[in-house]
């Protein structure tokens, strides 16, 4: 997803800056975006920005993109909050010597279906979401 961030400007076309001298967003021009039904990765960090700038909004289990006035706004359902997961089996794990007990007790003597996370779990570190509308 790319975006750009749009900025309140006066009527000389100069920036306005809230009380701490920040320029003020108004809104995101949406440059790509996945398509509906597309899956998207947000960080934790991207999304405190989004809340902290306004043009992110979080609730029903789900991301608001904030567009222009007039256009539609972005809706991504939240299919999975940062985590540790069992690449076996997908179960949430709540650490790391959580997920070795799990595997060695569920999965023992088994390789992993992840190529790229041989110790049998993954730590994800963004949302997983996928484009609602
Ligand atoms: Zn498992």
């Amino acid at each position: 997803m790319l975006l750009r961030k749009e900025y309140a400007k006066d009527d000389a076309g100069e920036l306005e800056l809230d009380d701490d001298g920040n320029p003020t967003v108004t809104h995101l021009t949406i440059l790509e975006a996945p398509d509906v039904g597309g899956a998207h990765h947000f960080s934790p960090r991207l999304v405190e920005r989004g809340i902290a700038d306004g043009w992110l909004g979080v609730g029903g289990g789900e991301f608001t993109v904030k567009t222009a006035k007039g256009k539609a706004d972005l809706v991504f359902k939240i299919v999975e909050p940062p985590g540790t997961f069992c690449a076996h089996c997908g179960e949430r794990m709540s650490s790391s010597p959580d997920a070795l007990a799990h595997i060695a007790a569920e999965h023992d003597g088994e390789d992993s279906p992840d190529a790229q996370n041989p110790s049998g779990y993954r730590v994800d570190n963004y949302y997983r979401t996928e484009r609602a509308s």
